[in-house]
């Protein structure tokens, strides 16, 4: 990563100040960007596989409906508390910081009109639509459809199906002698896929310090530190309400609610994290935090429900920084066109963080993308997501760590709270 940005930042100079072309830099940027996607694509290869013989496994393993039932109650709880919590960072460094009001409009909107919005920005949802479109959009009406495109959460909830009556076939009383030796080879079979996902992923993470660095070098030198003029108290913001939430407020719930050690499990970490950080992208980094995390002594049943769920819905990262942008602009706004910021305001930006964050797929920009629904319920123009684009790369890569750091502390919670529990009845014998 430090070679990475040791090359970059400097190229980045030397371009803006003419010594180097800006053609020769490019070319330099699409060289190292191209180590970097062969391996995030063969990362994001190994994801949809991966989810669905872990879930399969872990959730087939269970054996016992009440067990997973717990399990999931407790993600749940673990995942909204704490984005909630990472909301309230983010509501109180904003507030006390307030960079939008110090922002120095002419630099800022000079950076805005260079910049092309995502063209997904262009038609807000209202929050209701948003939350069903989740909801139903859970339940895919062609398993194979959803596995073929990537999507998350439909293929969880077939995965998590599948798994479940995978287990009641196999102990069912009424099942008969063929049809449960049949069931148990369709389990082992998941089992085998799951077996070797994990070995394939471990041969790529061999090639992770290629990817980081490619990474890293693209995004240096194609980005440099010139948006930070205009943006740097807002960036200082979000940075700081993430450092705040990563480096305090997870490893005191790692070690007072999971009885864990916050650096040991740091240590075990360290290659998700930092290809979360180069790649921005949970879903991505999936792989690397499924194996980081049960290296760290988490149960693969535990695993393999609390990720895949997590690297879709739980961004903690992804929250703080909906709220911090939006409250930024909203700033921003104050100072223009008078823009009255309430109380009232603020605790909707913070309910529509939340709901985007859950909403955010685990790839780069996808928060950028779901802010126009946080900005619209509060009738800020969508538009004004202009504004923050110019070090949006630089914010993403420190979210999406945050994102996969609480996953992974998730899983590690929950494998404590979930540890003691009586076995598994076995229906049959
Ligand atoms: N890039 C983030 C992630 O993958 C999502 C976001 O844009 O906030 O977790």
């Amino acid at each position: 990563m430090l070679v990475g940005a040791g090359v970059g930042l400097p190229l980045n100079h030397l371009q803006a100040s003419g010594a180097v072309s800006a053609d020769a830099v490019s070319t330099v940027a699409s060289i190292a960007k191209g180590a970097g996607d062969i391996f995030l694509r063969l990362l994001q290869m190994l994801v949809v596989p991966l989810i669905v013989s872990s879930l399969i496994t872990g959730v087939a393993k269970m054996g016992n409906l009440r067990k997973l039932g717990r399990l999931g109650g407790r993600t749940f709880v673990f995942y909204m508390f704490t984005s909630a919590l990472a909301i309230a960072t983010g509501l109180l460094f904003v507030n006390l910081i307030s960079p939008g009001s110090h922002a120095e409009l002419s630099l800022l909107e000079a950076q805005a009109s260079a910049r092309e919005l995502p063209s997904e920005t262009a038609e807000p949802a209202s929050l209701g639509t948003v939350l069903w479109n989740q909801l139903i959009g859970m339940i895919p009406k062609n398993p194979l459809k959803a596995a073929a495109e990537g999507d998350m959460l439909p293929i969880i909830f077939f995965s998590l199906l599948l798994g479940v009556f995978i287990s009641l076939g196999e102990h069912g009383e009424e099942t008969e002698e063929d049809e449960r030796d049949a069931i148990t080879t369709l389990r082992k079979l998941f089992e085998g896929l799951f077996a070797v996902m994990m070995r394939m992923t471990l041969a790529v993470i061999a090639l992770a310090p290629i990817g980081v660095l490619g990474f890293m070098l693209h995004a240096s030198a194609s980005h440099g530190t010139e948006a930070f003029r205009a943006l740097g108290l807002y960036a200082l913001t979000v940075a700081l309400g993430l450092f705040v939430h990563a480096a305090i407020s997870l490893p005191l719930i790692l070690k007072f609610v999971g009885g864990g050690s916050p650096s040991n499990h740091f240590r075990a970490m360290r290659p998700a994290l930092l290809t979360a950080f180069s790649t921005a992208s949970s879903n991505g980094t999936l792989p690397l935090t499924m194996r980081s995390v049960e290296e760290s002594g988490v149960r693969e049943e535990v695993s393999a429900f609390v990720l895949p769920l997590g690297a879709t819905i739980n961004m903690d990262g992804t929250a703080l920084y909906e709220v911090v942008a939006v409250l930024f602009i909203a700033q921003v706004h104050a100072q223009t066109t008078g823009f009255d910021l309430t109380l009232s305001h603020q605790i909707v930006i913070a309910l529509t963080a939340l709901l985007a964050s859950i909403g955010a797929a685990g790839i780069p920009h996808a928060g950028v993308v779901m802010m126009v629904v946080v900005l619209s319920a509060v009738g800020l123009p969508t538009s004004a997501v202009g504004l923050i684009l110019a070090v949006d790369r630089v914010l993403d890569m420190a979210r999406t760590t945050v994102n996969v750091w609480s996953d992974s502390i998730a899983a590690s919670v929950v494998n404590e709270l979930t540890r003691d529990e009586p076995a598994p009845v076995e229906v049959a014998g």
